[in-house]
């Protein structure tokens, strides 16, 4: 047994761990549609999938980790009504949407990788697959489970039997008014595309021949058809937000389980909560959104973000705050400083006084991924006045493992900022001094200090930083 428990949103329960191979655990995690860039709310995501693959490397398990990017036919509503967004933001911009889908990809990686988090095995695309999701689709077809309108292939979700079970669904309730649009000719209001028809006379940017027809796949079939491409009709774990279990999920559910004859399709399905912020769901078409860049420009490094995310549980709600970020910048950087300190102790420590404490930080991860926990072992090992320091810097090192917070490497002290426009001032502020110019030199500092930057004259020369 792994002695790992976790929450599986199919049982709403929690259940022991087993992978279907033995040593080898299959993920699945849905990536980000890269029409806009991910805010801190939509990273949360791939933090939980990053803590989750690595306690299974801790736990000598080998991890096939696959993410997709949905650049093609998620639609502004997720039951496929309303525009596709891709297409909507390169008609508002003037852009290509394959060139708009590079720029928000590219950026979400650069996030990820400031934020410690691990490669995945296989990176994913769904314009690239689009041959497989067009032979899953007739693969439902042939076993009828789809049907025609004029606008595009659906799938008869009555034709699953068990369609309804996994969110708890009451469909009833549906065709009254929630939230799943009635569109004309659908034979049930949950019924979802498998592919959308190019509208008369309107050229798309990405549409592709079919059997069907010109047009494009629906949403919901680019996982299904992915996740089996790389992990097989089979696999061990599921990872998305919260808001993808009613429909996304459900929808993948009725696919793969219908065209795959297989149940369970995905043993465990692992779901994160929401970030809110300003008292609602941090969300783009809320308006209410924040960058991981957002922060850095205001003087935080990002690993604070990661620090931040770690002191609640996944399937906990989390409000961010200016507070609570910079209280968590504060606490990372004392972690930081004690790790720092604790790099240099030098000799060997002692492996069966650690055992205690690596057993505890275990147990917290292997329940259910509870890092507020292991985050509070880390704490009681720092400021341990028992430990002696060889064992605390073992054990900080350790953890970090799935931590990731860069204990092992992170400079003692944050980074001098960096901002060419700042650091341009400062220079232009310096030769005004040197000319003997004191009044633009001045204005300069004013200037600065009204956007809370503060010059220091050093004998090095000036140096900045942000109040
Ligand atoms: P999207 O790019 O909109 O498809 O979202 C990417 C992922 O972020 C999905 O798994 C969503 O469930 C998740 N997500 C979106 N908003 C939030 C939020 N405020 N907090 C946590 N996860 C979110
Ligand atoms: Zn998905």
């Amino acid at each position: 047994m792994s002695g790992i428990v976790f929450y599986n949103t199919r049982s709403r329960s929690k259940e022991p761990f087993e992978p279907i191979e033995p040593g080898h655990v299959r993920i699945y995690s849905c990536g980000p549609t890269v029409y806009a860039p991910q805010h801190l709310g939509n990273l949360r995501p791939y933090l939980f999938a990053d803590i989750l693959k690595r306690t299974l490397l801790e736990s000598d398990y080998r991890v096939t980790h696959v993410i997709n990017i949905t650049d093609v036919g998620h639609l502004t509503d997720d039951a496929d009504a309303g525009e596709d967004k891709m297409e909507k933001a390169a008609a508002k911009t003037g852009r290509q949407a394959a060139e708009i889908a590079a720029e928000y990809t590219e950026q979400w990686l650069e996030d990820r990788r400031r934020l410690g988090c691990l490669e995945p095995e296989v990176l994913c695309k769904a314009t690239e697959h689009i041959e497989e999701q067009i032979a899953l689709g007739l693969r439902l077809e042939e076993k009828g489970f789809t049907y025609r309108t004029s606008d595009g292939i659906y799938y008869d979700v009555s034709r699953f039997s068990a369609y309804a079970d996994f969110a708890g669904l009451a469909l009833s309730a549906q065709s009254d008014g929630g939230r799943i649009e009635e569109v004309a000719e659908k034979r049930n209001p949950a019924d979802f595309a498998i592919w959308k028809f190019a509208a008369e006379g309107v050229k798309r940017q990405q549409e592709w021949d079919s059997p069907w027809g010109r047009g494009f796949p629906g949403w919901h079939l680019e996982c299904s058809a992915m996740s089996s491409k790389y992990l097989g009709e089979h696999f061990d774990i599921h990872t998305g937000g919260i808001d993808h279990v009613p429909v996304h999920h459900t929808n993948e559910i009725a696919q793969s389980e219908g065209a795959f004859a297989r149940t369970p399709w995905v043993n465990y399905w692992l779901h994160n909560e929401f970030i809110d912020f300003k008292g609602q769901k941090m969300s783009k078409s809320k308006g209410s959104v924040l960058l991981l860049q957002d922060l850095v420009d205001a003087g935080y490094e990002p690993m604070a973000y990661r620090y931040w995310f770690l002191q609640a549980h996944y399937r906990q709600q989390q409000s961010f705050t200016d507070d609570a970020i910079a209280a968590a910048a504060k606490g990372y950087r004392r972690l930081v400083a004690h790790a720092a300190e604790l790099r240099a102790v030098p000799g060997p420590g002692d492996p069966e006084r650690q055992a205690p404490l690596r057993a505890r930080f275990r147990a917290a991860m292997h329940d259910d991924l509870n890092a507020p926990q292991a985050m509070a072992v880390a704490w009681e090992v720092a400021r341990s006045g028992e430990l002696p320091d060889p064992d605390k810097r073992d054990l900080l090192l350790h953890f970090d493992r799935i931590l990731a917070l860069g204990l092992a490497s992170a400079a003692p002290e944050a980074a001098a900022e960096s901002d060419p426009r700042i650091d341009a001032l400062v220079l232009e502020r310096e030769a005004a001094r040197k000319g003997r110019d004191f009044a633009t030199a001045d204005r300069i500092r004013d200037e600065l200090a009204a956007e809370g930057v503060v010059i220091t004259d050093t004998p090095e020369g000036p140096t900045w930083k942000r109040e």
